[in-house]
């Protein structure tokens, strides 16, 4: 059967750049389900859902449609049709995702849609998220969990942030804070919360480039 790996961790890990470099190295499709979270929120906040009110999200869960590009090089979603794959970075929708996610329904929803856009991938697939290797494919053929210290991933998402007006970028210790706050909530949720499947092999990529995470990953992928 076609590879599927399943890599998870916490934000600012690299886990976006790491899976989608590991997949163009090796010809494999790519699944970003936290573009699917986002895309959801997006949708949300855009049809005035309050994304505090669990029982209007659980309601409001099936009404999009989420459609997500698979090609590593280029991996757009959209929402009911429209083009979200801008939209989803906002600071709006990340400091509302966490609270969607945490619904059961929205789970229930995208799980079953991950697991069917992995099995019908042909080519094979690298899959990223926070429970992908514990709940969404627990018989991945690999599984990796990325961690680094909290000041390198301040550091590393802080670059990747622009102001709204493309200039001022936001100051480290509150996108360090920000995103602890998000980790905090991801691993506290009771449905499939952010966690190491026991099975998963750890990489702390703290000191290494993206290039070694990348040689770190094609290599176990082919052993
Ligand atoms: O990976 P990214 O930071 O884009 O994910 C955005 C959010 O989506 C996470 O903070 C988390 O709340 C949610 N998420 C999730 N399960 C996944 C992937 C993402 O709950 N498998």
């Amino acid at each position: 059967a076609p590879v599927i790996v399943a890599i998870d961790g916490p934000s600012g890990t690299g886990k976006s750049s790491t899976s989608r470099a590991v997949a163009t190295a090796l010809g494999l499709s790519y699944l970003d389900t936290g573009a699917q979270y986002r895309a959801i929120t997006w949708w949300m906040l855009t049809n005035d859902v309050d994304v505090n009110d669990p029982a209007a999200v659980a309601a409001a869960a099936h009404k999009p449609a989420i459609v997500s590009g698979t090609n590593p090089a280029a991996p757009g979603i959209t929402a009911d049709g429209v083009d979200a794959t801008g939209p989803i970075r906002t600071q709006e929708v990340t400091a509302a995702v966490s609270a969607v996610s945490a619904v059961p329904e929205i789970r229930a929803q995208l799980t079953e849609l991950q697991r069917r856009i992995a099995v019908e991938a042909e080519t094979g697939i690298v899959v990223e998220g926070r429970d992908i290797g514990t709940t969404v494919l627990p018989d991945a053929d690999l599984k990796v969990f990325l961690t680094a210290s909290p000041e390198a991933r301040a550091a590393r998402r802080s670059g990747e942030l622009r102001g709204a007006d493309g200039a001022a970028k936001p100051d480290l210790a509150g996108t360090q804070a920000a995103l602890l706050q998000r980790d905090s909530a991801d691993s506290s949720r009771t449905t499939s919360p952010l966690r190491q499947a026991g099975d998963a092999l750890e990489v702390d990529t703290t000191e290494l480039t993206l290039e070694q995470v990348v040689e770190c990953v094609v290599t176990l992928i082919r052993e």
